[in-house]
């Protein structure tokens, strides 16, 4: 499920109920673009359309409503050990909304703005991913993966009694499929660990033996292309990012780029991989196996289409070791990226784009320029991430947390730092006065300013 589509469903059928407008998502954002293959139209960013308003008519009715899934944190207790304990769990519940029509159509357009953004994303990703799996050269390999979600040991003795629950050991699995060369068959591939970790270091705990196996069956194959959704716990951060220009290295891949298909829109042949699996594995315990572990787990799956192959614990605290020695730097807008490579030259030297394209070099389409970032700081740490900048002359702290929340749509290619500005209620004029002056002693001249230009 995502979000995002959801709520912009919900608001858009409510809407659609006592207006004229498109019950349609997609429609009703090609009514209100001018092209929805422009990223300037559907980002936003296009004169001629970005103050189209909704097409509405007068209604009699004072109160409407319509559904929101909304973020809700609620207390539960939890059984530990023979203690109980309260714990906050974070969890998602579809609400209903009350309002006025004004607040109906205000709430729609604004949700249009996010959606049509997200729209473009899913179309243009989905288009590369088609494009790319049909133009694969010799040497080039596309993969798709995904975390399924985890499987539940279960023994044949038990499979009619109701014991199932969170005192059960629990299995990891990684699924997914690649593709090698032109007209290639389907690959698909399951990798089993006790070891439950989903971060960066289990996600190449996970993919390194399947690399492996690439590069032993097919050694021509030197290029590979990663594709998965995106959550930033697991695939979209800088510790995947740097383990991606390290190890499939390692083996032999000396070209690698990840792509990410919009937020909660990466399902596809590894979901399916992953159910296949567990049908198959919940069939073996009807018939008597017990599966109790991840060995009796892959041993159960001799017979099976897809590759399912054992991860040992160490191999998944091999790659978090890695990750523990290094510092590295985020990447500026990492949220809105959607496609990496690491530079052929230097493994610390990324390039990232908010859309997966083919172009490179002089010849950019619209919106697909390369964006450059280090992430693993050079020796001196202060020359790639210094604690200070400068900016005109003046010398400020640089706001290391913000790093993590620059916007990708910067219109500038330089590496930009984000630097601290006092906070007390007047960050706005001492930016201002930043940007005029190169200092923030202009602070109280700039607050004046903008009173009398707000008064006048
Ligand atoms: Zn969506
Ligand atoms: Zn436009
Ligand atoms: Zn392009």
């Amino acid at each position: 499920m995502c979000k995002l589509c959801e709520n912009t469903d919900f608001l858009v059928s409510a809407l659609h109920n006592i207006s004229k407008i498109d019950s349609d998502k997609n429609k009703l954002v090609e009514s209100i673009v001018c092209d929805t293959n422009s990223l300037m139209c559907m980002h936003g960013k296009c004169v001629d359309c970005e103050n189209i308003k909704l097409e509405t008519v007068e209604s009699q009715l004072d109160e409407v409503e319509w559904c929101e899934w909304q973020n809700k944190v609620e207390t539960r207790k939890i059984k530990v050990g023979k203690r109980e304990e309260i714990k906050e769990v974070k969890i998602t519940v579809k609400e209903k909304v009350k309002g006025s029509i004004s607040q109906l159509i205000e709430q729609t357009e604004m949700q249009l703005d996010r959606y049509r953004k997200h729209m473009f994303t899913i179309k243009k990703q989905f288009h590369y991913y088609k494009k790319k799996k049909e133009s694969l050269g010799k040497n080039e390999c596309l993969m798709q993966v995904d975390f399924s979600e985890n499987y539940i040991c279960k023994l044949s003795s038990e499979i009619h009694s109701m014991h199932f629950g969170a005192s059960k050991k629990q299995l990891s699995l990684q699924t997914g499929v690649y593709f090698i060369g032109q007209n290639s068959k389907p690959f698909t591939f399951c990798t089993v660990s006790e070891n439950l970790h989903h971060g960066p270091g289990g996600v190449w705990g996970h993919l390194r033996p399947i690399l492996k196996k690439i590069r032993e069956l097919h050694p021509e194959v030197t290029s590979l292309h990663v594709f998965s959704d995106g959550p930033t716990t697991q695939y979209k951060q800088k510790q995947n990012f740097y383990l991606l220009s390290t190890e499939p290295k390692k083996l032999g891949f000396n070209n690698t780029s990840w792509n990410f298909f919009a937020s909660g829109h990466g399902k596809g042949i590894p979901d399916g991989v992953g159910g296949a699996v567990k049908r198959n594995a919940d069939r073996e315990v009807r018939f008597g196996s017990d599966i109790s572990s991840a060995i009796s787990f892959v041993d159960c799956m001799k017979k099976s289409q897809v590759d399912v192959i054992l991860i040992s614990n160490e191999a998944i605290l091999n790659q978090q070791k890695k990750l523990e020695e290094i510092q590295l730097t985020p990447i500026p807008g990492t949220m809105g990226l959607h496609q990496i490579f690491v530079s052929a030259d230097s493994p610390s030297d990324f390039y990232y784009r908010a859309i997966s394209c083919f172009c490179r070099g002089s010849n950019v389409c619209e919106g697909h320029q390369l964006k450059h970032a280090v992430i693993i700081p050079k020796l001196t740490t202060f020359e790639t991430v210094p604690d200070e900048v400068y900016f005109e002359n003046s010398l400020f702290e640089m706001d290391v947390d913000a790093m993590e929340i620059l916007p990708n749509d910067i219109p500038d290619d330089r590496i930009l730092y984000p630097c601290i500005v006092k906070a007390d209620g007047n960050c706005l004029p001492s930016s201002g006065s930043v940007f005029s002056h190169g200092h923030i002693n202009a602070t109280a001249e700039l607050r004046v300013r903008i009173l009398s230009e707000l008064v006048l």
